[in-house]
Parts: C-alpha cells; sequence; structure tokens
C-alpha cells in the first residue's frame, strides 16, 4: 500500500474543500471497499478525508411524506430503522442480502452507493482493464464472464454494478443529494449510475470533490408491499448472480401499478420500465409477469458464459411479482 495522509473531517464544507483541491484526495466512509482497493493497488489516494464523523448519520421523516437518509448511516442501522422496515421493506431486504453483519455494521450509505464492481479482472492489476487504466482492454469479453453484463454493456466493458442497496433505490426512486464546490444538487437514482458507453472507468455521473450527502426516499404508500429476491451461488455472504426489487400495487386482481429493478444486469441498476409498462392494467397473474419480464429482457446480449441470466432473472422477476400479488390478494 502506498503512503497516504489522513485526516477527519469537522463539517462538510471542509470535507468537500479538500478533497476537490486534491486531484488524488478521496472521502472514506466504512472504507470497506476503498481500503480493500487501496490494498489491491487498484486506488492509490494521497489523501483520505474519513466523513464517518459528519452529522450526516439519521433517519429523519420528510414534510412531504418521504424519509431522508444520511449518507453516514450504516448499513446495519439502515436495515433495521423501523421507518425503513415498515414503510420501504425492499430496501431492508437488499441491505440485508449484502455482504456480512460485520461489514454491514461499517460500511455507510455513501461507500455502498459508490462501491466498485467485483469483476475479477477489475481487481487483478496484472490483467488488462478498462476500467481500471482506460485503454488497456477488457480481459472479461474473452474470458470468464459468468458474472457479467447482459444489458446495457459496452465493447469497452462488461462489468455489472455488485451493490444490492441501489437496486432497491432504484425502483423506489430515489433521489442522491450531494454537495460539491459548486452548490448542492439533487441527482434521481436512476440517472445517478452510468452505462460503460466508452469511460467504463467512470461509475457515476458524481465529479470529483462531491460528497453524497443523504439519499431521500419519495412517499411511496405501494412499497409497503415491496420485496428483494437476490440469486447468488451461495445462501449469503456471495454477491448477485441476478436480483430484482419490486412493489406491486393490485386492485381488483389488476395491477394498478409496479415499480420493478434488476441488479447483476448491467453497469447499473436496471429500471425496468419496459416490464412496469407492459404490466398497467393487466391482470395480475404469473403470464401478464412473464410477459413483462420478456418485454424487459428482449434486448439482452448474453456473453458466453453467462446465458443463463436471461431465464434466471425472468424466473426471479415472475416468483417476485406473484408473492406480491399474493399478499394484495
Ligand atoms: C467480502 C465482501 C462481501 C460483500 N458483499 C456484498 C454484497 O453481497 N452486496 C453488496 O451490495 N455489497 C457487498 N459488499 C460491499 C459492501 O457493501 C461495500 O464495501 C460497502 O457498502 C462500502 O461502503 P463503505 O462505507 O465501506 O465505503 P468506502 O470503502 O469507505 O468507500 C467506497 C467509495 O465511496 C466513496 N465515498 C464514501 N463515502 C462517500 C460520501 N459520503 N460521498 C462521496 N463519496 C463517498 C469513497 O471515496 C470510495 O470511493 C461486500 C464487501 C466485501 C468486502
Ligand atoms: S468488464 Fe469492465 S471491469 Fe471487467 S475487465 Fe472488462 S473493462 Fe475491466
Amino acid at each position: 500500500m502506498n503512503p497516504f495522509d489522513y485526516r477527519r473531517a469537522e463539517d462538510a464544507d471542509s470535507a468537500v474543500a479538500a478533497v476537490a483541491g486534491r486531484p488524488a484526495a478521496a472521502f472514506l466512509g466504512g472504507g470497506t471497499n476503498l481500503v480493500d482497493h487501496m490494498k489491491l493497488g487498484i486506488a492509490n489516494p494521497e489523501l483520505l478525508v474519513d466523513v464517518t464523523r459528519l452529522p450526516l448519520g439519521g433517519v429523519e421523516p420528510l414534510e412531504d411524506g418521504g424519509v431522508r437518509v444520511g449518507a453516514g448511516v450504516r448499513n446495519s442501522d439502515l436495515a433495521a430503522d423501523p421507518l425503513i422496515r415498515e414503510r420501504y421493506p425492499v430496501l431492508s431486504q437488499a441491505l440485508l442480502s449484502g455482504a456480512s453483519g460485520q461489514l454491514r455494521n461499517l460500511a455507510t450509505t455513501g461507500g455502498n452507493l459508490l462501491q466498485r464492481t467485483r469483476c475479477v479482472y477489475f481487481q487483478d492489476v496484472t490483467t488488462p482493464c478498462n476500467k481500471r487504466e482506460p485503454g488497456s482492454g477488457c480481459s472479461a469479453i474473452g474470458g470468464w464472464n459468468r458474472y457479467h453484463a447482459v444489458l446495457g454493456a459496452s465493447d469497452q466493458c462488461v462489468a455489472v454494478h455488485p451493490s444490492d442497496m441501489a437496486v432497491a433505490l432504484c425502483a423506489l426512486d430515489a433521489v442522491v443529494r450531494v454537495q460539491g464546490p459548486g452548490g448542492h444538487r439533487g441527482i434521481p437514482l436512476v440517472d445517478f449510475h452510468r452505462l460503460p458507453g466508452e469511460e467504463p472507468d467512470r461509475d457515476t455521473v458524481l465529479e470529483h470533490g462531491e460528497l453524497i450527502t443523504s439519499i431521500d426516499l419519495p412517499e411511496l404508500p405501494m412499497a409497503a408491499r415491496s420485496k428483494y429476491r437476490k440469486v447468488r451461488d451461495r445462501a449469503s455472504y456471495a454477491f448477485a448472480l441476478v436480483s430484482v426489487a419490486a412493489a406491486l400495487d393490485v386492485a381488483g386482481g389488476r395491477v394498478r401499478e409496479a415499480r420493478i429493478a434488476f441488479g447483476g444486469l448491467a453497469h447499473k441498476p436496471w429500471r425496468a420500465t419496459r416490464a412496469e409498462e407492459a404490466l398497467r392494467g393487466e391482470p395480475a397473474t404469473a403470464r401478464a409477469f412473464g410477459a413483462a419480464a420478456d418485454a424487459e429482457l428482449a434486448d439482452a446480449r448474453p456473453l458466453p458464459g453467462n446465458g443463463f441470466k436471461v431465464p434466471m432473472a425472468r424466473s426471479a422477476l415472475v416468483s417476485t411479482l406473484t408473492e406480491l400479488a399474493g399478499e394484495d390478494a
């Protein structure tokens, strides 16, 4: 590991100024991803600005009926929060499906959103990887690509985004609030992570020096009946092959509205707008759920090692919606 400076931020303004003023500076949350990357030689920050003591640790109801989650809230605390469990169970379930108890006790909301891909080549500095070293090539395209993308990939990168939490936030229409050198802005979660395109080294639309301060969840009564389903190689402590976050509003046996996002399929949490559209007004049956999944997955382009993800995503969506419809009946 390279030598680096460490500073504990006293307030958000000074944290932003410290990172924005130095190209090789980074914010430090729980450190469960960034410090691993420093040990592996993937990240070499010269300065770490610790933001875990900033007053960003609350989960508060908003006047408009939503909930604000501070960027410093630990994953365990967020999963256990009564407001989250009651109003957005899909978020609590997604958090609890990730990592381990010890990791969730350290990991922060802000850091979780910005965790980087688990592509094995990204983590191995001896191999070409356009995300780690732009222009060096993509080892996964002709290599081991079982975990990789089937939607929205490019010829530069076929990695997937690893966060479970972000998939739930995507389905819930969350907004990421950030503070940067130029002021404050809100970024819809659906637009926060990027597809790889020609710049796979850029995971998100965040600029250097922008601090995530909170995530706002809108009021969404239908989310009280929502679920997260994660399919993986082991029952715990494994990243998703495929995951689904869904909320379903059914009345008189017909779908009034659905909110759906997939994980494990793309470089970003994949909001399934085509499936949502296909379901509106349809009977809440497995047949309609399957047709909605087919509509969403029609553009899937599997790699040689991951063709199984398409039927797996279809089954995961049909099962999740069937369970939710059963709860509504
Ligand atoms: C063995 C293992 C298994 C795991 N399994 C899963 C899993 O199944 N599912 C899953 O979703 N995750 C999993 N994880 C990942 C884990 O959830 C992340 O490591 C964690 O959420 C990152 O949060 P952190 O606070 O530790 O981030 P850090 O490591 O501190 O930071 C990560 C990134 O975010 C930046 N950052 C941190 N806070 C802010 C902020 N407020 N504003 C702007 N930038 C910020 C940092 O500069 C860094 O770039 C696993 C991790 C490990 C080690
Ligand atoms: S898929 Fe992306 S992260 Fe993996 S080797 Fe290719 S460029 Fe790197």
